[in-house]
């Protein structure tokens, strides 16, 4: 059975569960983190399952840090933190959790200490005021 078929974001990809979508094109889907470590945490993924870095293609790896300026930029514009945090985990020992790539892009204020993962699950309707922000920020 191809790993795909347990991946929890590639049944996001298919529709299976369900995701507060932030941006989507022919290689790439942008939603928001479950738990987000500051909000407007969102996560970028390709459409083809990789473990990781190490693992994608690099047309995937292409498109998936375009779509991470493409967001970051909109972000930034939207939400105007004081600073935008990207990170990438690979392997468990580096805090890894989901195995199918995915860049983190979590907005920043000045002298605000998080990781990379939030404490709780975040309300579903700020998700989606905050998704609505993004998505209105992105530049076509
Ligand atoms: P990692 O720890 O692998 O770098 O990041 C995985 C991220 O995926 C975590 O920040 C976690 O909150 C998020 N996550 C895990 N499961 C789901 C899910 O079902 N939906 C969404 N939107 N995010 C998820
Ligand atoms: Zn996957």
């Amino acid at each position: 059975m191809p790993e795909s078929t347990h991946c929890i974001f590639c049944k996001i990809i298919r529709g299976n569960i369900p995701a507060i979508k932030v941006h989507e094109d022919d290689h790439t889907l942008t939603f928001m983190d479950i738990q987000p470590a500051s909000p407007g945490h969102a996560l970028v993924i390709p459409k083809t399952h990789a473990a990781n870095l190490l693992e994608i293609a690099e047309a995937d790896l292409l498109a998936a840090t375009r779509t991470v300026q493409r967001v970051a930029r909109a972000a930034q514009k939207a939400l105007a933190p004081d600073g935008i945090r990207i990170v990438q985990t690979n392997g468990t020992a580096a805090g890894q959790t989901v195995f199918h790539y995915h860049v983190h892009i979590i907005p920043m204020q000045e002298g605000q200490r998080i990781g990379t993962h939030g404490r709780a699950l975040a309300n579903p309707e700020e998700l989606k005021a905050l998704a609505s922000q993004i998505r209105d920020a992105l530049e076509h």
